[in-house]
């Protein structure tokens, strides 16, 4: 679904992606792991295209993102052509980012009425299906600040799934929860995750990484030092700098 090739990404001198390759089946639940610092929430916003990669290719379903093959040149897709791509991944914030002003139903129904042009019955009847799926049907008609960070990141998975991607994106998703709501939120993962949906998690919950993803990548400094199974990867590290990490979040 997802095939990333010696992508590279500099911000002014600063070389935060380096040849990074990165392949995802559909299906698949990959979990990257490292250092803070290391490229990962950069990684995942070049495939959302929150920010443009400037050296290698990402492809999509076959689709290369952002760029347009002209000859032997590459040519920068236009915003609607980003906007359009960046509709099949669904993406979940270290912070909630849910419009304050909105309901969780209305959080929820915004896009599919905005972006899809779904009629508000549909809509409505989607998002409550999906609020159920997270366990917050209850809290259709409560405001973000109504409720707990657990219930509100809860509220933005519904939010990205009711754009019906085909690939969920979580940059940190629990990291800024109190720890006793990490669980809930996790648990909606499993389920999506045992649901089929493909995903990609950057994560300090090795836990999670270890029980969920098919595969995990290991990255520091811009570069993907390792990828393997969970078990491979986080049992017996072939690198030293894998074995040094997972030292220091044990
Ligand atoms: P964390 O776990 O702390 O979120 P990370 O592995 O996700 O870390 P990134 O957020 O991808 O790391 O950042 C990688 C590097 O790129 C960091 O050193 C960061 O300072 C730098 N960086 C990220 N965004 C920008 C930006 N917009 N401008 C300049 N530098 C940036």
């Amino acid at each position: 679904l997802v095939s990333a090739r010696i992508v590279g990404k500099t911000f002014q001198d600063f070389e935060a992606l380096i040849e990074v390759d990165c392949d995802v089946m559909r299906g698949e639940v990959v979990c990257i792991i490292g250092p803070s610092g290391s490229g990962k929430t950069t990684f995942l916003r070049c495939i959302n295209q929150l920010e443009t990669y400037d050296k290698g290719s990402i492809w999509l379903e076959g689709e290369l993102l952002g760029y347009r093959r002209v000859g032997e040149a590459l040519q920068p897709l236009t915003e609607k052509e980003i906007a359009r791509q960046r509709r099949k991944t669904g993406m979940v914030f270290q912070r909630f980012n849910l419009f304050p002003h909105l309901t969780a139903l209305q959080n929820v129904t915004e896009g599919p009425i905005q972006v899809l042009k779904r009629r508000p019955a549909e809509a409505r009847e989607q998002a409550m299906a999906l609020l159920a799926r997270v366990g917050l049907e209850a809290k259709a008609e409560a405001y973000p600040a109504e409720l707990s960070g657990g219930q509100q990141q809860r509220v933005a998975i519904a939010r990205a799934l009711a754009m019906q991607p085909q690939l969920m994106l979580f940059d940190e998703p629990t990291s800024a929860l109190d720890p006793e709501l990490v669980g809930e939120v996790l648990q909606v993962m499993r389920d999506l995750a045992a649901d089929g949906m493909t995903m990609i998690v950057v994560t300090h919950e090795m836990g999670f990484a270890r029980e969920v993803s098919d595969r995990v990548i290991f990255m520091d400094k811009g570069r993907v030092v390792e990828t393997g199974t969970a078990a491979e990867l986080m049992s017996n590290p072939r690198e030293e700098r894998t074995r040094g990490f997972l030292k220091s979040v044990a």
